[in-house]
């Protein structure tokens, strides 16, 4: 018999019927809690009606048309939908279809525009799975390990994780920023940098907001030397950190920015924008591919910024991540093993420590398999997988997070006998 490659790891045992807003419905009738929303995808809950309606709609019409051959309506209707939202200059996009490609998308224009070899990415950043993409990966070496030769011209410089280092936010900044011009001056020159990739928050890398101070060191350098800043927010961007973009938290422009995950709900959908004169630098051709904007991920895509705006989910987004962050902070007190609770908006972490200090992955993987046993789905991250992350969609209601955070209080104080 065919079975799927034993490769692909399963978090959970569920086998999905459908799924409805933040429930998933498995094949025995069981109702899930969805915190992990499609790792952080479907930002309007699944099968949104109104997202189901345009993509249906919209498959009725055209389903492929290929954008490098002809262009289509809604691939021209988001475009335009998009520079309602987009940072102020960053008016030219490209399309693609995963996080992945949109990375590779801006390694390509950064190397072309600047003319320059080599990139600098933040320790513990995932930015995909691609060789590109894993070759500036450093959220763990499971991505990485095993497939070497990877790309070079990556350097890798410190992140403000202040728990990891256990510093004040302030001390792990100075630090971060202080090894960054050491890099400069020992290993990387500047004027042979392309750009700068970075997440507002480490994902994978286990939930780590960044903030404004760093921020501003970046931004610095790279107007000094003439760096591009590209700030990825394929898991951070439409409304999942409590405002539009992740990085708005900060203050900081970006020259890049790369899109994906919850900009459609779910179909498969990424982009990058910059300015138009960014892009113009780069090389004719050097764009394209055979599926990117896909005319149902389009539609889906235009139908989601609707359900964004009129059901104010950046704000719910907020709203409930404070909820969040608070509920997962008061069982955090009740027990040693959770060492830091953090987020923004409705990316929230709980790291679990031993007492020594050193990460305790395997309750984190205990606890995430009893939270699923019982009705709630979350997934863990972080280079110890010590992580246990909530991500849930961003129509998530009030009584759905306190019902999530009762049964995870439940299954941290049964597991960990606290
Ligand atoms: N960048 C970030 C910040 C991500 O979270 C991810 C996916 N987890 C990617 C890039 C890669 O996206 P994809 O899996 O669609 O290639």
């Amino acid at each position: 018999m065919t079975q799927l490659s034993p490769l692909l790891k399963q978090a959970t045992p569920v086998v999905v019927d459908h799924g409805e807003g933040v429930y998933l419905y498995d094949t025995d009738g069981n109702r899930h809690l969805d915190f992990t929303a499609g790792i952080g995808v479907t930002s309007t809950g699944h099968c949104h009606p109104h997202v189901v309606r345009a993509a249906q709609e919209q498959i009725g019409k055209l389903i492929h048309g290929q954008y490098t051959t002809v262009m289509h309506k809604p691939l021209l209707e988001l475009t335009e939908r998009l520079g309602d939202v987009l940072p102020p200059g960053l008016d030219s996009l490209f399309y693609a279809n995963s996080g992945s490609e949109a990375i590779e998308a801006a390694l390509r224009l950064s190397r072309q525009a600047t003319g320059r070899p080599n990139v600098i990415v933040f320790q513990g950043g995932f930015h995909g799975r691609t060789v590109a993409a894993a070759s500036m990966t450093t959220s763990g070496t499971r991505f990485s390990a095993g497939i070497s030769p990877l790309m070079a011209g990556v350097h890798v410089a410190p992140f403000p994780y202040a728990y990891h280092y256990g510093w004040d936010e302030e001390t792990a900044t100075k630090f971060a920023l202080r090894e960054l011009d050491y890099l400069f001056a020992t290993v990387c020159a500047p004027n042979e940098t392309a750009a700068f990739f970075i997440e507002p928050v480490l994902g994978e890398g286990g939930y780590v907001p960044a903030n404004t101070a760093f921020m501003a060191g970046l931004r610095e350098r790279a107007d000094a030397h003439g760096i591009l800043l590209v700030i990825d927010e394929v898991q951070t961007g439409f409304g999942r950190t409590g405002r539009f973009w992740g990085h708005d938290h900060f203050d900081v422009r970006p020259d890049i920015i790369l899109i994906a995950k919850g900009l459609a709900s779910g179909f498969p959908l990424s982009g990058m924008a910059a300015s138009q004169e960014l892009m113009a630098k780069a090389w004719p051709g050097s764009q394209g591919g055979t599926y990117g904007g896909n005319a149902v991920s389009c539609a889906a895509a235009v139908a989601t910024l609707e359900v964004i705006r009129q059901e104010k989910l950046v704000e719910n987004a907020a709203e409930r991540g404070r909820q969040l962050l608070e509920g997962a902070r008061l069982v955090a007190d009740k027990t040693p093993v959770i060492g830091d609770v953090r987020g923004l908006g409705l990316l929230v972490g709980s790291e679990f420590t031993k007492p020594g200090g050193e990460p305790d992955a395997a309750t984190a993987a205990a606890v995430q398999k009893a939270a699923a046993a019982s009705g709630l789905l979350l997934l863990t991250c972080g280079a110890f997988m010590n992580v246990v992350r909530m991500v849930p969609p961003l129509v998530v209601n009030a009584a759905q997070v306190d019902d999530a955070l009762r049964i995870w209080g439940e299954v941290v104080a049964s597991v960990t006998g606290s």
